[in-house]
């Protein structure tokens, strides 16, 4: 088997990383910037980290800050005919995935014809054939990994739809950890989940490699080590370093692995009852992984180890039962409520929740062990029930 690797776009990385940013955007001959931010970034000064440097520079910059996080479709609609309307050179997405998903669209259709609508992956019927605006992408949460990947993820009614391909890719990407020290704990907690858990999908998926192997299982090493720093003290330096490149590297890694099973029952999680991606993930990560362990014992042992454990005196199997039981200890103890229950999601809703989990066959075809309608309903009671 063989596959396609890709490591773009061109990354600095690492605290200070953010100097960089004008020597970048000097090659793109760009007069007129796009900033698509959220209000919340703007008003607490971090966008001007970005911004400020720019105007001096004598860029004209416009912000958009018309973001909300888990960003509907009519956003994005909004976004893009802004866009288009008023002839921008560039576009730079600061914030989290919620703003970088934003902008990295604004930038690609600007160049084309039609509706958001019409390109999404479920159910749109364009297809994106341009390269668009020269986009850099500026991270602040430690979460998403949306500054190197090709996605761009869109809230629908009832579940969550992507915009996928290659020429979403950002030119730039700046991922520096000294923006993140603003973040809050519960932000914190829920975007460091959301990457261990795309370290993890990456590692026991399907369209593993050893590329993304490497990558995922060294972003399991540092969010583990330094997630639960990260919360209780957003001002350690070393750990908000950890969880940068954490979220970066696990990026990388489900970017070119995929994500699976936790992401296909997350999705309706957050497109019904609006949980922050992060927490969706966070819920359903022990359950989905302790009813498909039998599947990737051994996957599940690496990534027993790589949390800091040791398994050198145990089997394949007891190792996959503690690594499901730490991942479950490790959202407790980031104060992540460890069952839909805690979030208040109705029993109800688990048939619901189903139906649409089923739907995301792209996604489930990347689990090492098949999931069908009555496992997902399984797996989501489980998690209601917390147990
Ligand atoms: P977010 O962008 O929605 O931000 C969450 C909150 O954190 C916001 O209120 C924001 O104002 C605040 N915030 C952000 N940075 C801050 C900082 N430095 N200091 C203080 N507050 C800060 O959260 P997210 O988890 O990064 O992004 C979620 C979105 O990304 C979802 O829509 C999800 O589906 C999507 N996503 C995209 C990809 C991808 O590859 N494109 C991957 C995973 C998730």
């Amino acid at each position: 088997m063989s596959e396609k690797i890709t490591f773009a776009p061109i990354s600095y990385t690492g605290w200070g990383a953010l100097s960089h940013l004008l020597e970048e955007i000097k090659r793109f001959n760009a007069e007129k910037i796009l900033i698509v931010t959220d209000p919340f970034l703007k008003d607490i000064g971090l966008t001007n980290q970005v911004v400020n440097p720019l105007q001096q520079a004598g860029y004209k910059t416009e912000i958009y800050t018309d973001v909300v996080p888990e960003p509907p479709l009519a956003i994005g609609e909004k976004l893009v005919a802004y866009t288009r309307d008023n002839q921008f050179d560039m576009v730079i997405g600061v914030g989290g995935g919620s703003a970088l998903d934003l902008a990295k669209l604004a930038g690609v259709l600007a160049t084309h014809k039609g509706n958001v609508a019409d390109y999404l992956n479920l159910t749109g019927t364009l297809q994106i054939t341009e390269k668009g605006l020269p986009t850099v992408l500026i991270p602040t949460t430690s979460g998403t990994g949306s500054e190197i990947t090709n996605i761009s993820v869109l809230s629908l009614e009832t579940t969550k739809d992507v915009v996928t391909h290659d020429n979403l890719l950002a030119d730039v990407a700046i991922v520096d950890p000294a923006l993140t020290i603003s973040l809050p704990p519960k932000v914190t907690a829920a975007t460091g989940v959301d990457a261990l858990t795309h370290a993890v999908e990456a590692y026991i998926s399907k369209n593993a490699s050893p590329v993304s192997d490497a990558l995922a299982l060294q972003a399991i090493r540092l969010i583990s080590n330094s997630i639960r720093t990260a919360v209780a003290h957003g001002d350690d330096k070393q750990a908000r370093i950890d969880m940068s490149y954490g979220s970066y590297l696990a990026g990388l890694a489900f970017f070119n692995a995929g994500v699976a099973g936790v992401h296909a029952l997350a999705y309706p999680l957050g497109g019904q009852f609006h949980l922050a991606h992060g927490d969706s993930n966070a819920v359903l990560l022990p359950y989905v992984m302790g009813y498909i362990r039998q599947s990737c014992e051994k996957r599940m042992k690496d990534i027993y180890d790589a949390m800091g454990f040791s398994s050198t005196n145990l089997s394949q199997e007891e190792a996959s039962y503690k690594c499901v039981a730490e991942l479950k200890r490790l959202v407790e103890d980031v104060n992540i409520p460890s069952s839909l229950k805690g979030f208040n999601i109705p029993k109800e809703a688990l048939e619901g929740l189903t139906n649409d989990g089923i739907e995301q066959r792209r996604i489930l075809a990347r689990s090492p062990m098949p999931l069908s309608k009555a496992d997902i309903y399984t797996i989501y009671k489980a998690a209601y029930d917390g147990i």
